[in-house]
Formats: C-alpha cells, structure tokens, sequence
C-alpha cells in the first residue's frame, strides 16, 4: 500500500514536472521570439532597406517557411498523442488486420520485416495490442475505474489509479495504429521484466531499422507523461526512428 501511495505520489509530481518544464520551454520560445523581432528591427534601421529589398527577404523568409514544414511522410509518422494532445472523437486510420490486431496499413510491411527478421536470428517477438478505437479504449479505462470503485475508492482516487495503467480516451497512442505491445514466449509481459529479455535486446538494436522506437523509455517518463513501458513500440519512419534513436531521445523532444 505504501509503495502504491509512493508510485501515486510520483506520478503526480511527473506530470508537475511536465508542467514546469513545458512553461520554461515557452518562456524561453517567448524570449527567443522578441530577441529575433529586436534584432530584425535594428537590422532594418541600419541597413535602410528599400521596398525592394524587403519584398525579396519576405520571399526567402517564405522559403525558409517551405523547408521547415513537415512533410506529408512527416505528418503522419510523426503524430504525437498524449494526455495533453488527445485525438479526436471521429479520428480514423486505414486498418490492415495484422496477426489478431489491426494496425495502421502503411506500417504492416516494416512489422512483418521486422517480425520475420527477428525470427531468423532466433528471436521469438509477436503483437499482443495494436490498434484501439477512442471509444474501445473508454470502455477499457472506465471497466477499469469501476473495478477501483468497488474496491471502496472514491470516483477520484478510482479515476488516478486507473491512470497509472490505462491512458484516459483519446490519450492512447493505439489510436494512431502506429503503436503495437510486443511479447515473447507466448505471452503478454506488459511489466518491465520484458526489459530482461532477447526479445528487447534485439529491439534496441533492430527497431530503428524498421522505424520503430521504444516509445516510453526509462528515463523520459518526466517528459512523456508515461512510466517506463519497454514493451510498447512506435512506429515513425526509419529515419526519424534512427535519429531519435541516436540522439537518445523520446518523440515530445524530437517533434
Ligand atoms: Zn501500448
């Protein structure tokens, strides 16, 4: 009980600390903003740019705008949905069924490379979780809410334990069909001792190839929101997966 307590109170003070971080962040987005205003307007004066010239550094501030967009790959590889950024209601994917779940169909060719690739060096992964609906997942979170209420939790502390296992709907990333829960041995872990296995070995090492990442890692659970969990896998494009990878990052800090 005292450790449940403990893991409450960490959790709390995560998202505390997700809140503080993101406010520095802005203020330092806010600083950097009016230096650059600053500095365009001194240039300006010194320079005396002639309305000419001003149509032509528009054009290449326009330019710069184009490169920086995402692309369409981008865009969807790189979907983020977290507690602060929940999909909508009506939010669809293309499904393909992909061994007993259903995945996104853009990533299924990566899944079944990597899948077969790890089976060839002796590593036995499968899926046991891909794809859920926003209304799936409320039926999940709110079965699971009722089971803390008949414990004798009141609605609240119902509604933060349920938290520490199930993303609220619209919060979960297996709404993108881009996130799949990896097992071996024939059964679901969904606990850190996945962590001790091949399986997760060869993933740290493989994953990326195929553009996937661990999403949730050990030490990014101050920035995702998310404790620890090395058996859910994300897909965004091998290259940004080898990038992220490389940089030890988690996906908040890379989009
Ligand atoms: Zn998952």
């Amino acid at each position: 009980m005292n450790n449940h307590l403990q893991r409450l109170r960490e959790q709390e003070e995560l998202t505390r600390n997700q809140r503080r971080k993101n406010m520095r962040l802005s203020r330092l987005l806010a600083a950097m903003v009016l230096l650059c205003f600053s500095l365009t307007g001194m240039v300006g004066v010194m320079m005396s740019i002639s309305p000419k010239d001003e149509k032509k550094s528009d054009e290449n501030v326009n330019e710069e705008a184009v490169k920086t967009e995402l692309s369409e790959e981008d865009k969807w590889q790189l979907i983020l949905v977290n507690k602060e950024r929940v999909v909508p209601v009506d939010f669809t994917v293309d499904l393909i069924t992909f061994d007993n779940v259903r995945v996104d169909c853009r990533i299924s060719d990566m899944l079944r490379d990597m899948l077969n690739d790890a089976k060839k060096d002796g590593i036995d992964i499968a899926i046991c979780s891909g794809y859920r609906s926003v209304s799936e997942q409320r039926q999940i979170y709110e079965a699971k809410v009722s089971s803390f209420l008949t414990q004798g939790y009141n609605e609240e502390a119902s509604k933060i334990n349920t938290n520490q296992y199930i993303q609220p709907p619209g919060a979960s990333e297996h709404h993108t069909g881009l996130a799949v829960d990896l097992q071996t041995g024939g059964k679901p872990a969904l606990d850190e001792s996945f962590a001790q296995t091949p399986a997760y070995e060869w993933l740290k090492e493989n994953a990326a190839k195929y553009g996937f990442i661990e999403r949730y890692p050990k030490d990014k659970s101050d920035i995702t929101g998310v404790f620890w969990e090395p058996w859910h896998f994300r897909y965004v494009g091998p290259s940004n997966a080898k990038a992220i990878t490389s940089m030890g990052i988690c996906l908040e800090e890379y989009v």
